[in-house]
């Protein structure tokens, strides 16, 4: 979990902070706030929007809520994101809060005005909309991630973000590509789209249209965006349209990032995932098939509640079965209130070591992927000063400076990047 990212202009101690922690829909959803707190003339405060994904991230938000306060001492500390709208009476009792707003008030212009009261958190269950906001682009960023899903109908049994963000509800195609018009008419070279679960986008519009065709019509609609990118999805509920995209087309991004879990099917079912370890594979071997340069990540879990060495072991040997390049290994971690937490616990000594054995395979996966690269040349997007990212995702340290689309040259690796030079 990333320590909580400020802007630049924090350093000079801006009036309104905004702490962002968690995943990219809190990063799209804190440049909203940051847009909508200026419209409640919001002044002299510190908004941190937590994560619940973890107890680690629980932990990390009320870290930030106390060096905030005392950075700020006179500022209103505002709390809101996941965490809070799970749990919002144990922030409220913080002596360091002053307000505690939930994810669907967030949103909303009128929940940062001075006026509102303590505590604003309403059932996220009984949430239908998704609240759409344009943003113009990223501080310093040139990927921009755009919500086009919040929520999940699902129930994971480890999971607890559907308590936080409720059930799966879509933007409209047109909110979003009117959104990327404005990105890509701002020079932004890569917009990202995301959501909690991205794959049921469209389920609850009218004519219940897929994933495949949004990313179709902006492909169509926004002709000058140069790179379209998908956060985390559930493989298996790629529709044929969107195999097609990402498979064919060189404006989608030649990365996927796969939620898969585990790799054993008696644990999958016990997560109450919806692949199995056959289809998995099966998936990634097709898309290696249609299109070879393409790079596969994976969010995997060890430790899960009953695992045995058996089952650990198919975890492990799902990263060279679906021939991953990116794995994020958690050790798994019980979250009150969810089914696995009540399930019987795998030693908390044994789920570190097996978290440690699943980062080393990620690791020489890693090391195969950036061995690839060595002796070639890529066209990469320039993050900043001497750091770039290709198509696939992998990072690049170079030499040469510039900026924008820079053709590079690789000359070897450091385990974690490609290191090479302007070509
Ligand atoms: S699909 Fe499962 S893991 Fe993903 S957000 Fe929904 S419940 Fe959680």
């Amino acid at each position: 979990m990333n320590a909580p990212t400020k802007p630049p202009e924090a350093r000079q101690r801006a009036d309104v902070e905004i702490l962002t922690l968690g995943c990219r829909l809190n990063a799209y959803e804190s440049e909203a706030m940051r847009a909508l707190a200026h419209e409640a003339a919001l002044s002299n405060a510190v908004i941190i929007n937590t994560c619940a994904v973890t107890g680690e991230a629980v932990r990390q938000a009320r870290q930030s809520i106390r060096r905030a306060r005392r950075e700020r001492p006179d500022a209103e500390i505002i709390v809101t994101g996941c965490a809070a709208q799970i749990d919002p009476q144990s922030f409220a009792a913080m002596p360091e809060v002053s307000r505690v707003i939930g994810n669907a008030e967030k949103m909303r212009a009128e929940s940062f005005a001075q006026t509102h009261e303590r505590v604003a958190v309403a059932d996220i269950m009984s949430v239908r909309e998704t609240a759409s906001h344009l943003i113009d682009g990223f501080a310093e960023r040139t990927r921009v991630y755009v919500q086009v899903q919040n929520g999940c109908d699902h129930r994971c049994t480890f999971c607890i973000i559907p308590y936080g963000r409720g059930n799966s509800r879509s933007s409209p195609a047109g909110e979003i590509v009117e959104q990327i018009k404005r990105l890509a008419a701002n020079g932004v070279p890569e917009v990202v789209l995301t959501g909690v679960d991205l794959t049921s986008w469209g389920a609850d519009l009218p004519g219940q249209p897929q994933l495949g065709a949004l990313v179709a019509r902006i492909l169509k609609l926004v002709p000058d965006l140069p790179l379209l990118r998908l956060s985390s999805l559930d493989a298996i509920e790629m529709d044929n349209q969107l195999f097609e995209l990402v498979t064919q087309s060189d404006r989608v991004a030649p990365y996927l990032h796969l939620s898969l879990q585990h790799g054993d099917d008696m644990i999958l079912k016990r997560m109450k995932r919806r692949h199995s370890r056959a289809q998995a594979i099966e998936l990634c071997q097709r898309v290696k098939e249609a299109r070879p340069e393409i790079a596969l990540g994976a969010d995997l879990i060890a430790g899960f509640p009953t695992e045995t060495e058996e089952h650990f072991a198919n975890l492990l040997s799902i990263v060279d079965a679906c021939g991953l390049a990116y794995v994020h290994a958690f050790p798994f971690s019980p979250r009150e209130g969810t089914p696995a937490a009540r399930m019987p616990q795998v030693e908390r000594r044994v789920v570190k070591e097996r978290a440690a054995r699943l980062r080393e395979a990620g690791a020489a996966a890693l090391e195969r992927h950036l061995n690839a690269w060595v002796g070639r040349e890529e066209m990469g997007v320039v993050e900043r000063d001497g750091f770039a990212r290709l198509p696939d995702f992998t990072p690049v340290q170079f030499s040469g400076g510039g900026e924008g689309h820079r053709r590079l040259r690789f000359t070897g690796h450091d385990g974690q990047h490609l290191i090479g030079a302007a070509a």
